[in-house]
């Protein structure tokens, strides 16, 4: 059996924690497995790289970002393959590229397009622990490409599909819980959730898994295993809705703070113009989220959406453009929210829902700026400084 094994930066942050990593690495490979493992780059340290970018300039290229992040998870990797081999493991490092891994997209958020399993394989066959830089890959002009922030989740992921073995992510926390434990500290822990609602907690802000890595597990059907300790498997396991037992109304509720919400006002309201706005948006690579519009049946309208705060510059490129092309428009940016948002299969079925994430917020005045829903959510955009409280507060209603 092939076991890809993830570790996330606080697991590999010190290199007391990459050296117990490899005892246990050596344990599991002893018991007649064969081993990948998925790295990401030491604690903070891709925090760190970026600051250090946007200490020489407040638009650093693309390019070169991913130039600069990937070097993180290169350090981790060689570490614990000397970690490995101290321990008297046969064990070898790659680069996301030297791993196979092709990406395509922008820069920065790269998806991963293809891999080639047929090199780790063959490492595999010879007896090694292969260990593979996370949140990278190649792009088809050979440059390096990372997968966005957190995506190492994506990186084990996408692995164990392609070499047909169990995933198994290591973290800080001991599993997924209702709500983030730090924010909230009588969260419970979930022990098998849907990928569907993983997906959309992960989506909508609970950082604890990448969207795209469950998207990606739902897809090719690898069941993924999350949790803390070295050896007890007391986390949560993340599988299809038929091997749920029992469905609640609200399975979790995650806070996305990376949100910024933008009010466009004053366009004259012909599609074509909405067309426009949303053509320039894309072009410069703009997460667009939350649609509303207003006044569609006079002249002029306005309408509202949401995108990562992270996304700032270039948003006010986005404003810069359309000020050129429509003279009276208005653009303003409110950076002051954050995105509430309530995931769970049994909402498809349930509309009284609505009305306690309401009364909830009547009853503790709290107000709020916009509201979407999915089949299985609904966010709601609130004012930062009453996220968290929004939050638990709703924790509460639902008994999560
Ligand atoms: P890693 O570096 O291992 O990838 P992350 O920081 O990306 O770790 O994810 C783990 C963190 O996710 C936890 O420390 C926790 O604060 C946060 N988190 C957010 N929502 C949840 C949740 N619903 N359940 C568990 N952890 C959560
Ligand atoms: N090191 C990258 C990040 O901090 C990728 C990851 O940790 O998954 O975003
Ligand atoms: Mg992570």
């Amino acid at each position: 059996m092939i076991i890809v094994h993830k570790y996330g930066g606080s697991s590999v942050a010190t290199t007391e924690k990459i050296l117990d990593i490899a005892k246990y690495l050596g344990k599991v490979k002893s018991e007649n497995n064969d081993v990948v493992v998925v790295v990401s780059a030491m604690g903070k340290t891709t925090d760190n790289l970026i600051k250090l970018a946007y200490e020489i300039t407040e638009d650093p290229d693309k390019r070169e970002m991913d130039r600069l992040m990937s070097t993180g998870e290169q350090q981790t990797i060689a570490l614990l393959s000397i970690a490995l081999q101290s321990l008297g493991y046969d064990a070898i490092s790659l680069t996301g590229r030297q791993a196979g891994i092709m990406t395509e997209g922008h820069h920065t958020k790269n998806r991963i397009k293809s891999i080639d399993g047929e090199k780790i394989k063959g490492y595999l066959k010879e007896g090694k622990i292969v260990i593979v830089a996370g949140f990278q890959g190649v792009d088809k002009l050979g440059d390096v490409a990372t997968l966005g922030r957190g995506g190492s989740d994506t990186s084990a992921v996408a692995l164990a599909a392609v070499l047909n073995a169990k995933c198994e992510i290591y973290t800080d926390v001991d599993g997924i819980y209702s709500i983030d434990p730090r924010v909230y500290p009588d969260a419970k822990k979930i022990s098998h959730i849907s990928y569907d609602e993983m997906m959309e907690l992960a989506f909508l802000g609970a950082g604890v898994m990448e969207s795209r890595a469950v998207e990606l597990g739902k897809k090719y059907g690898v069941e993924i295993y999350v949790g803390k300790s070295l050896g007890e498997k007391n986390g949560t396991i993340i599988t299809s809705k038929e091997k749920m037992m029992e469905e609640k109304v609200i399975t979790g509720i995650s806070v996305n703070e990376n949100i910024l919400m933008v009010n466009i006002e004053n366009i004259p309201t012909y599609a074509k113009n909405v067309y426009a706005i949303f053509e320039q948006a894309v072009n410069l690579g703009i997460n667009i989220d939350m649609i509303s519009q207003n006044d569609v049946l006079s002249e002029h309208g306005s309408f509202a959406f949401a995108c990562p705060k992270t996304e700032k510059t270039s948003l006010e490129k986005l404003s810069e453009i359309l000020k050129e092309e429509f003279k009276d428009i208005s653009v303003i940016i409110n950076p002051y929210v954050v995105k509430v948002s309530l995931v769970g299969i049994g909402l498809i079925s349930n509309t009284v829902v609505a009305a306690r994430i309401f009364k909830v917020f009547a009853e503790n005045n709290i107000s709020f700026h916009q509201v979407a829903a999915s089949e299985i959510s609904i966010a709601i955009i609130v004012d930062e400084v009453m996220g968290k409280e929004a939050a638990r507060l709703l924790a509460k209603e639902f008994n999560i």
